[in-house]
């Protein structure tokens, strides 16, 4: 089949990723880049680091200029995809406008999980994109008591940095460490003491029965231990759910993800990448879905290729992230399985620690590093 057009839905990293290598593995035909957002395509790991701390200003996480896609001849859309005709090659943004293609590449990402209730509440807040960020500081910046609900490294790296700012934290976390899911329980005993030394509340082992609020403003954080937790700002970080509503009634096959092979496929010409694709890992031999960054550039270069040259490389990555909480960076390769165990491979808790502080005035100043290897 010859391709003479292709879009690609969702302009985060992987996105990018994919219509940086189309034009780099040759192709000169027609390119369009759906962005929901009203600005240029950005990065986000910075936004619960350095944004988060003011240290950067929002617009330092854009990838690149305008000139840059006008060099490589993309068309930006600005608009959300609304829904998906496979047989008739047609993407439908939300107002109806089609837009065609030989080849697709969903790159839509995800979106945060939240809470059953209690979300409409001022000061409960999320943590995906530059207006969550500029919500989040504008709490932060009237101080008080910040509640996070969810230990996982976004809670964490929100945790550090409003202990930076000198705010009273508590972390709320079902299970028995933080990150548990990640790094396993004994580093995460390790990323739990890291937090308490730099004066974070962790409450291991409890759930969030209910945000309450005094009218519409949040007021304090009820556990299911029975107690409550006075607050003035949330954050529920519970994890992220994969953008794929727009694409019900599509036929694609939607699981945890869009589901694709080995290599990136959901259908003919039609491809996924990043935190929304759950593809098939030949180096695992199993169905996986992963949401880091790293991630999202290598299956968005890697889905365009195949989408170009014809299913020649299956997508078999190392997966590996990393995560900043005051002067650590923690970094994992591999894929835990339930009861894969780590230690640290190098590096270890900084003696004596800094001061909570530091992380905040010098940014990315990585004083000790974890690594961790499954
Ligand atoms: C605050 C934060 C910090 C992070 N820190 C780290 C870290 O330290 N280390 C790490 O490894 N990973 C980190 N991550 C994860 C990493 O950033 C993501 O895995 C990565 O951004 C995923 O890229 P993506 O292109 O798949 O999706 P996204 O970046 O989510 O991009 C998807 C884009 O598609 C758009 N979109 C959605 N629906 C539609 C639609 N219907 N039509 C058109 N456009 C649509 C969205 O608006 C968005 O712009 C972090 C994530 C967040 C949110």
């Amino acid at each position: 089949m010859s391709i003479d057009s292709v879009l690609i839905v969702g302009g985060g990293a992987a996105g990018l990723a994919a219509v940086e290598t189309l034009r780099s593995e040759g192709y000169a035909g027609a390119l369009t880049l759906v962005c929901d957002e009203p600005e240029l395509p950005y990065d986000r790991p910075p936004l619960s680091k350095q944004v988060l701390t003011g240290a950067w200003a929002p617009e330092r996480t854009r990838f690149r200029e305008a000139a840059h896609y006008a060099e490589l001849g993309v068309r930006l859309v600005r608009g959300r995809a609304g829904a998906l005709d496979v047989d008739g090659r047609t993407v439908y943004l939300s107002d109806g406008y089609p837009l065609r293609f030989d080849g697709l590449i969903i790159a839509t990402g995800a979106r945060p999980r939240r809470l059953p209730a209690g979300h409409d509440l001022a000061g409960v807040h999320v943590l995906r994109d530059h207006p969550d960020v500029a919500g989040l500081r504008a709490d932060f910046a009237r101080g008080g008591r910040v509640v996070i609900v969810g230990g996982g490294f976004l809670g964490m790296e929100v945790a550090a940095a409003a202990r930076g700012l000198g705010l009273e934290v508590t972390v709320v976390e079902p299970l028995e460490q933080p990150m548990v899911r990640q790094v396993g329980p004994m580093v995460g005993a390790e990323v739990a003491r890291l937090h308490r030394e730099h004066g974070v509340d962790l409450r291991l082992g409890v759930g969030v029965t209910e945000l309450r609020g005094d009218g519409d403003v949040l007021t304090a954080v009820a556990l299911t231990d029975g107690s409550a937790v006075p607050a003035d700002c949330a954050v529920v970080a519970i994890g992220a759910v994969p953008a794929t509503d727009w694409l019900d009634g599509s036929g694609l096959a939607i699981g945890d993800g869009v589901e694709c092979d080995q290599f990136c496929r959901a259908a003919p010409g039609v491809y996924a990448a990043g935190d929304v694709a759950s593809w098939v890992n030949p180096r695992y031999q199993r169905r996986m879905r992963i949401e880091h960054r790293m991630n999202a550039t290598e299956q968005g270069s890697a889905a365009a290729a195949n989408l170009l040259n014809g299913d020649v490389q299956p997508f078999a990555p190392l997966p590996y992230f990393w995560s900043d909480q005051y002067t650590v960076k923690i970094q994992v390769h591999g894929h835990r399985s339930a009861d894969a165990e780590a230690t640290i491979e190098e590096g270890g808790p900084a003696d004596p620690l800094p001061e909570a502080a530091a992380w905040v005035e010098s940014p990315g100043t990585v004083r000790d590093e974890w690594r961790l290897i499954f």
